[in-house]
């Protein structure tokens, strides 16, 4: 029978020849797979193939690769790793076959090794490995920046929030009132929307804060703020104007609605127990006379506010009802 090391093509080919006897000891093996594996030929003679498997293939070798050899005369292109001298992997791809001479069954492996296709194999992942860790670093800056986002939004609104609100009492301040004034005086120019406009005072809160402290005057301020927004609810618009002086803008109230309205509120206040002490307010109104710019309504809903105050506070004026010569 021909040997593979006794022929010098098959002994140096580019692949692996090893052939076993049927007790799967090595018989024959050629030079470029024991160069391979780093032993000298007589080492391997007479040895059981299995010396040169790792022990999860040798399991494979012997439940599924011998078992299918043996009833089907061959296999073809399965992947196997041998393990070399120093414990080394070589990882191959094997075709094999089973013949029989004089009565006696050998099988003949042809074996390539797919070391540079494992390799390609570990760089591939390593990359998949680097691209994952890309992608959930993408993500994670992803998720920082919108959060970011989120905050800056946040910090816009609190900026806002800040320009336009009293600090004390969070009522719009002047400035966004007088605004919003512009706004319906424009309106009136165009539509001719009535509108009608409150100044509320606190009567005699200078007593108030020499009386029972400065907090305790705060804390009027804010209970009183808070009343004026659920009485006058939108599309009513109240501020803090300064100090303890408050206004209402009321969109399409006329005079004798106004008027109402606000000794409503006026006489609310009086029998209110929120405060912790009693207080009265005195109101000026003054409706859209159609003359009116939005500094000639305010001044003379604040004539009506000083008519109130002069005919004994805990009232409302309207400035079309007074007779002197700055209301009209
Ligand atoms: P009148 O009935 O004529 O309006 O008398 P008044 O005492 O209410 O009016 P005056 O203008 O003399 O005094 C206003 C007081 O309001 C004086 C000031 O200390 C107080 N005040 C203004 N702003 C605040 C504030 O934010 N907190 C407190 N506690 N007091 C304030
Ligand atoms: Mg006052
Ligand atoms: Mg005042």
């Amino acid at each position: 029978m021909i040997r593979f090391s006794d022929e010098p093509r098959l002994n140096e080919a580019e692949f692996g020849l090893i052939s076993l006897n049927q007790t799967g000891n090595i018989i024959d093996i050629n030079r470029s797979l024991t160069q391979w594996l780093g032993y000298d030929k007589e080492e391997l003679i007479h040895q059981h193939f299995e010396e040169l498997l790792n022990l999860g293939n040798r399991f494979f070798y012997h439940s599924i690769l011998y078992p299918k050899l043996l009833t089907t005369g061959h296999v073809n292109e399965m992947y196997m790793s041998l393990e070399t001298i120093t414990k080394q992997t070589l990882d191959c791809i094997i075709n094999a076959k089973k013949f029989v001479h004089d009565d006696k069954i050998f099988i003949d492996f042809y074996i390539v090794p797919v070391e540079k296709r494992t390799l390609y194999v570990k760089e591939i992942q390593g990359i998949n490995k680097k691209l994952e860790t890309a992608l959930s670093e993408k993500d994670r800056l992803h998720q920082a920046l919108m959060k970011k986002q989120e905050e800056l939004i946040d910090l816009n609104a609190q900026l806002k929030a800040l320009a336009e609100r009293d600090p004390l009492t969070h009522l719009y301040n002047r400035r966004v009132f007088v605004d919003y004034l512009d706004h319906y005086q424009e309106l009136y120019e165009t539509n001719h929307n009535d509108f009608s406009l409150a100044i509320i005072d606190i009567d005699h809160f200078k007593n108030v804060n020499d009386d029972y402290g400065h907090q305790v005057g705060d804390h009027a301020l804010v209970s009183l703020a808070e009343a004026m927004t659920e009485f006058f609810p939108e599309p009513y618009m109240s501020a803090r104007y300064g100090g303890e002086e408050f206004v209402v803008l009321l969109p399409g109230v006329t005079k004798e609605e106004a008027i109402l309205l606000c000794d409503l509120f006026r006489e609310k206040v009086k029998q209110e127990e929120w405060i912790e002490i009693p207080i009265t307010i005195s109101i000026g109104i003054a409706t859209q006379s159609g003359h009116d710019t939005v500094d000639s309504i305010l001044v003379r809903a604040d004539y009506a506010l000083y008519a109130s105050k002069r005919n004994g506070r805990n009232q409302v004026t309207h400035a079309l009802d007074l007779t002197d010569l700055y209301s009209n």
